[in-house]
């Protein structure tokens, strides 16, 4: 079962992303369940919490279907220990609301060693970050996503997933979610069907695709390799709709979130519709 959404709004409470989802025909959406710009939210109100779960199960998404995405602010591998504790703080609390709202999984982006660290220190600060945190939680997967490699983003290779899992002591409670346009401006071809097969058999030699708990489905306006990160809507961009086919027809990628971060809302139920009509 192949389950399909977007990022959806859930400006005016977090109960009205269920909602925005069912309305563009989605099986699958993405939220924050906080402003993602801002570092401190008030704690989530339990009339909100009901009726989230209230219009998850009336429209059908179980916490398998729903992939939260944390702040921007974030950054679990910072080299200051000051600003790594703030982070922490920051993530156990993204960690705690999906726990009040039943969910299971929480997408984040790995950190930046901001040229103050080495890779390998950032990449084990990561792991300590999600370690500290997955001890004072329950149920809660955290999912790495990979990155465009812009800046001193860690998460550009596979290698660097693979070693944040390497240290993770719960290897039940990682897992990352692999962004298609990150995965192609970090030199990760994706164009033909052959180049799919060569990125996804990587992928599942590096990381394995039993860790894959989402994805993002996005083009890139950006180039191969490029290390930038923008976005375009599906069959617009500079990866094509080929790829998009392979992971609809992709036995291995299935039971997760297939999430759009495309840059077209308006055409949301469209490309949702076209997905679906790839995966029978
Ligand atoms: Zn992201
Ligand atoms: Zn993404």
């Amino acid at each position: 079962m192949k389950y399909i959404g977007a990022h959806v709004s859930a400006s005016g409470g977090v109960d009205n992303a269920p909602i925005n989802a069912y309305q563009i025909g989605a099986t699958a959406f993405a939220l924050f369940t906080k402003n993602q710009r801002q570092w401190h939210a008030k704690p989530l109100e339990s009339t909100i919490i009901d009726s989230f779960n209230k219009r998850c199960e009336k429209y059908g998404f179980t916490s398998k279907q729903i992939l939260p995405h944390d702040s921007y602010l974030i950054n679990l591998g910072h080299p200051d220990s000051e600003q790594l504790t703030k982070s922490r703080m920051a993530f156990l609390d993204e960690m705690q609301r999906c726990e009040q709202l039943g969910l299971t999984l929480l997408n984040f982006h790995p950190g930046s060693h901001l040229k103050q660290i080495s890779v390998d220190e950032c990449l084990t600060r990561i792991a300590e970050s999600i370690n500290i945190t997955l001890d004072k939680t329950k149920n809660v997967v955290a999912v790495i996503e990979n990155t465009a490699g812009q800046g001193s983003n860690l998460g550009y290779k596979f290698e660097h997933l693979a070693t944040i899992i390497d240290h993770v002591e719960d290897k039940s409670r990682v897992g990352v979610c692999i962004d298609t346009c990150h995965a192609f401006a970090a030199g990760y071809d994706l164009r033909t069907e052959k180049a799919c097969q060569e990125t996804f058999k990587e992928f599942d030699k590096i990381v394995g695709y039993r860790y894959l708990r989402g994805m993002h489905l996005n083009d890139a306006k950006s180039e191969l390799a490029s290390h930038v990160d923008r976005h375009d809507s599906l069959g617009k961009g500079n990866i094509g709709q080929t790829a998009f086919k392979y992971i609809m027809q992709n036995p291995e990628i299935d039971e997760i979130p297939l999430i759009l971060e495309t840059i077209n809302p308006d055409i949301w139920p469209q490309e949702i519709a076209w997905l679906k009509e790839q995966s029978k």
